[in-house]
């Protein structure tokens, strides 16, 4: 998730972004794809591609998508096209299983009482839904998701990046993980914690259990600037029953937050309940 930055962005939209890739790729995947092959997969599976970096999450290399999407090449090669089209909740073919799973999650413990109470906070919105998953505090060592602390660089382009996730659930059911939040935003030990902070730890869990972003095809919605128009959106995104045919104003799955906190609006609990 990132904070909308409307200048920039409108200046972005007017250069043409040029895509490098290394030849030193250290994977000896099967599947190598050259960036331009990258991009047109990932447009293939929906995804704005206007921010598109290669980028690396702990150590592990990729690509990073919508800001805060953190997808390795298998991820990406993995992931199956379906159906869907506009501006509602999203999911992944992949959901997180079986029903009544219990998802271990980890808040660094350098983060400070401000953060750990967002954290809980994130944590109790989803609880208070009785959803299919349940979500409760681990230690480092047991958990299914960790939220670690880690300074993010800008996207090329774009604003400053809140959080990133490791992408979205793999084949077996397990969530994405790790999600790291900009220790520059929220710093872990100092004060001044942004309001948005347990919107954006929920944001990005929402991506680990398997939500996209529901302004995904028109980011400009939450983003600002000009019009982001994917010719192919839609492929890749299967549209959740029940929720809302328009744009929502504070879903929690907006590509950019606005800085205020943003608990679950109707839709996002439809879509919640929907899927678990
Ligand atoms: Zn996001």
């Amino acid at each position: 998730m990132k904070r909308n930055h409307f200048l920039k962005f409108a200046l972005s939209a007017a250069m043409v972004v040029v895509f490098f890739v290394s030849c030193e790729t250290e994977s000896v995947e099967e599947t190598e794809l050259t960036s331009t092959e990258v991009r047109a997969k990932l447009e293939s599976l929906g995804f704005n591609t206007d921010n598109l970096m290669e980028d690396s999450l702990n150590g592990v290399s990729g690509y990073t998508v919508e800001g805060d999407i953190f997808l390795t090449e298998k991820q990406i090669n993995e992931m199956a096209p379906a159906n869907g089209v506009g501006t509602e909740h999203y999911r992944t073919s992949n959901i997180v299983g079986p029903t009544g799973r219990v998802i271990n999650v980890y808040m660094d413990a350098d983060f400070n009482s401000t953060m750990q109470a967002a954290f809980d906070d994130a944590l109790g919105r989803y609880n208070a839904l009785g959803l299919d998953i349940t979500f409760q505090r681990s230690s480092s060592a047991n958990s299914d998701i960790e939220v670690l602390s880690q300074r993010l660089k800008k996207v090329r382009g774009g604003g400053t990046i809140l959080g990133r996730s490791a992408g979205f659930p793999d084949a077996s059911g397990n969530p994405a993980s790790p999600i790291v939040l900009n220790s520059t935003v929220y710093n872990p030990r100092r004060g001044g914690i942004p309001a948005d902070a347990a919107t954006v730890i929920a944001h990005e869990i929402g991506h680990a259990i398997g939500f996209r972003h529901t302004d995904f095809d028109q980011r400009q919605y939450s983003c600002g600037g000009s019009a982001a128009d994917e010719g192919q959106a839609g492929v890749g995104a299967i549209y959740i029953p029940g929720t809302p045919s328009g744009p929502e104003a504070g879903s929690w799955m907006l590509s950019c937050s606005n800085g205020t906190d943003r608990p679950f609006t109707g839709g996002d609990q439809t879509a919640l309940t929907e899927v678990y």
